[in-house]
């Protein structure tokens, strides 16, 4: 087989370096299958044109591409400040809500003494500088006890990870801009620094108030989204949840993360939602042309866990070698999908005991046995393909859809590839020949098609055709 796709897709950030229709055609046509929109960064004029940017390079490089709107949530940030200024372990600091920086007393750009309380610790620069809330004297303002030595520096980032913002965690910003992305052409919303379920119902409620057809992901990177039930809950209540390793070490402690990281896959495997993994995982390459071995080892570790994407941020936003990133990327993905294939999920998942997920179950095990080249899935809504990818069969899923949102949100499932088609009794079919003359598949191959007797109709999934290509 000369054509092979990957099993694990790739979730690139868009920025400065990358802003452009040459660079995004280029980094689609690298591997990329979808792109993430930073929502902590850029204006909407910016982002109507990336928009337009990854559709057109979608249709160049033909597959469908997703694109993924990252929602900021509660990720608050020190204002600007006159100058750098030091700090000292004892001093005592003001983050102030309605303040400008002088002496000790700095301006922050959300206001803490709604949600802090006495006593909670906050991390200041990626953890850098440490401190404990030790007073609340105003309205707007929090007093800190700083417990090491450092200097503080215009916006940056503020870590609360003992702070329970009660359900309550997206911001005026946030309503803002997922009001604006709801009429935009946009697959996914993720949420930043989810801490519950309710914190994914309500951003649903909104979404789907605004008309939103976007799937959520939430990102999980506090210690209330890790505690056991918690982190059930919110894979169940999301589509899909992304491991943000980022601030998830400093909230949590590094030491944590790869263990947190495999939960998340098996949970959302079990669950049938998608995993993304993210942050570092090639982040030498923002300056050099090579990984770290170490590196190469997290994004082969990542495939053989079974996460649905991997993620580049920095790498892709700001780096010397975006494109030179997603070729590597890629090469490990597929040496490793071939040589250490990741492990089925034996029976049905756990909680879609619906028909459609009998249907999956069978089709795997039916492509086993067969040993076919492909699972081919009608589908709708998608649905019916990524419930196929949680059993992680070691082969491609072919998806085929009338939708353009269902297809370029499978751009990002485990091992699937999704065409674009009306809906008709015949496309599963018509694609496999498709592929068959691309030379994707050799003659004599043999493939499983999943479909519905009435096409076009969501849920209706209720055959598996075994098919041999001529
Ligand atoms: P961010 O999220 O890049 O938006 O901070 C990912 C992470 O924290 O790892
Ligand atoms: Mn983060």
């Amino acid at each position: 087989m000369s054509i092979i796709f990957k099993r694990t897709k790739i979730l690139a950030t868009l920025g400065p370096i990358t802003n452009s229709s040459e660079m995004i055609e280029k980094l689609a046509a690298a591997g990329v299958n979808g792109f993430r929109l930073n929502f902590s960064h850029g204006s909407y004029e910016e982002r109507d044109q990336q928009i337009a940017w990854v559709r057109e390079a979608g249709a160049k490089v033909k597959k469908p591409v997703a694109i993924l709107q990252d929602l900021q949530g509660p990720k608050i940030r020190l204002g600007m400040l006159n100058e750098n200024t030091p700090v000292k372990k004892g001093d005592e600091i003001l983050l102030d809500y309605a303040a400008e920086h002088s002496g000790l007393t700095f301006p922050v750009q959300y206001n803490l003494a709604e949600k802090v309380k006495v006593g909670e610790p906050i991390y200041i620069f990626d953890g850098k500088i440490r401190t404990t809330v030790i007073e609340i004297p105003s309205a707007t303002a929090i007093k800190l006890r700083v417990e090491n030595d450092g200097t503080l520096m215009s916006k940056k980032g503020i870590n609360l990870p003992d702070t329970d913002f009660g359900g309550d965690i997206l911001t005026p910003k946030d309503i803002a801009d997922l009001e604006w992305g709801a009429s935009r052409d946009i697959d996914y919303v993720a949420l930043s620094f989810v801490q519950s379920a309710d914190d994914i119902n309500n951003l649903r409620q909104l979404l789907v108030s605004h008309g939103s057809t976007a799937q959520i992901i939430a990102k999980v990177e506090t210690k209330a989204a890790i505690i056991d039930e918690t982190l059930e809950e919110i894979v169940k209540a999301s589509d899909g949840v992304m491991v943000a390793r980022g601030d998830l070490a400093v909230e949590a402690g590094a030491e944590l993360v790869p263990i947190v990281q495999r939960r998340i896959i098996a949970l959302c495997r079990q669950y049938g939602k998608l995993s993304i993994v993210a942050t570092q995982m090639m982040a030498s390459m923002v300056d050099a042309p090579e990984p770290t071995r170490a590196e190469v080892s997290d994004v082969a570790n990542a495939v053989i866990q079974g996460a649905d994407a991997v993620m580049l941020s920095d790498e892709t936003a700001n780096g010397n070698f975006p494109l030179e990133t997603v070729a590597a990327m890629k090469k490990v993905i597929l040496y490793t999908q071939d040589h250490a294939p990741v492990s089925p999920l034996h029976g049905a998942l756990t909680i879609d005991k619906k028909q459609r997920d009998a249907i999956s179950t069978a089709a795997v095990s039916l492509a086993e046995q067969l040993k076919v080249a492909a699972i081919i899935s009608e589908t709708k809504s998608g649905a019916t393909a990524s419930n196929i990818a949680a059993h992680r069969p070691n082969l491609p899923i072919i998806s085929v859809t009338s939708e353009a949102r269902a297809a370029q949100q499978l751009a990002l499932s485990y091992a699937n590839r999704s065409y674009i088609r009306p809906d008709s009794a015949e496309a599963g079919l018509e694609i496999a020949q498709e592929l068959r003359q691309e030379g994707f598949f050799e003659a004599g191959a043999t493939v499983i098609i999943v479909s519905g007797q009435q096409p076009g109709v969501i849920g209706m999934t209720d055959t598996i055709k075994v098919r041999v290509l001529a």
